[in-house]
């Protein structure tokens, strides 16, 4: 199960797709809701990102390193992480 990104919680409920088929969660701890792969792939995005200055390297590294695929990435780079 995923856990929330923000509380750590693991006592999370799969919250339906988005627009684009990506599955969402949400966390009955603090009502946060996330993606799949959020945590892992904003940390690793963190992480890289002075290594990597260009975003399409950044992510396709991400990508490959989380195994979550380029377009989910992506996505979650664009809209998720802060
Ligand atoms: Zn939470």
């Amino acid at each position: 199960m995923e856990r929330c990104p923000d509380c750590g919680s693991s006592d999370t409920i799969k919250y339906g797709k988005n627009n684009k088929g990506v599955q969402k969660y949400r966390c009955k701890d603090c009502g946060r809701q996330f993606v799949e792969h959020e945590v892992e792939v904003c940390q690793m995005l963190g992480d890289l990102y002075d290594q990597f200055p260009d975003k399409a390297k950044l992510i396709a590294v991400v990508a490959s390193r989380t195994m979550v695929s380029v377009f989910l990435v992506r996505y979650i780079y664009e809209h998720y992480c802060s």
